[in-house]
């Protein structure tokens, strides 16, 4: 049996808290997730991956608008 050292934690209630971002893989907070990301609290931008300014403006929540946002940024 292998040795479970992921990050990956479930929760109280049984299911897999997914709180990470989907471009980078990067860790982000559940409140985070709720505050910033869609209906599903998925998020698609963090901290690592994005200004905070495009993430308060909502672009996380979104595949596309996150992905404008970070060519914004490579200009
Ligand atoms: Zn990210």
């Amino acid at each position: 049996m292998a040795m479970n050292t992921s990050a990956e934690r479930e929760t109280d209630d049984g299911t897999v808290a997914d709180t990470r971002c989907r471009n980078c893989d990067g860790f982000v907070t559940p409140q985070f997730a709720r505050v910033f990301g869609n209906n599903r609290n998925e998020v698609y931008g963090c901290f690592e991956c994005m200004t905070a300014t495009e993430i308060k403006k909502g672009s996380a929540n979104h595949p596309e608008a996150a992905e404008r946002a970070r060519q914004d940024l490579r200009r």
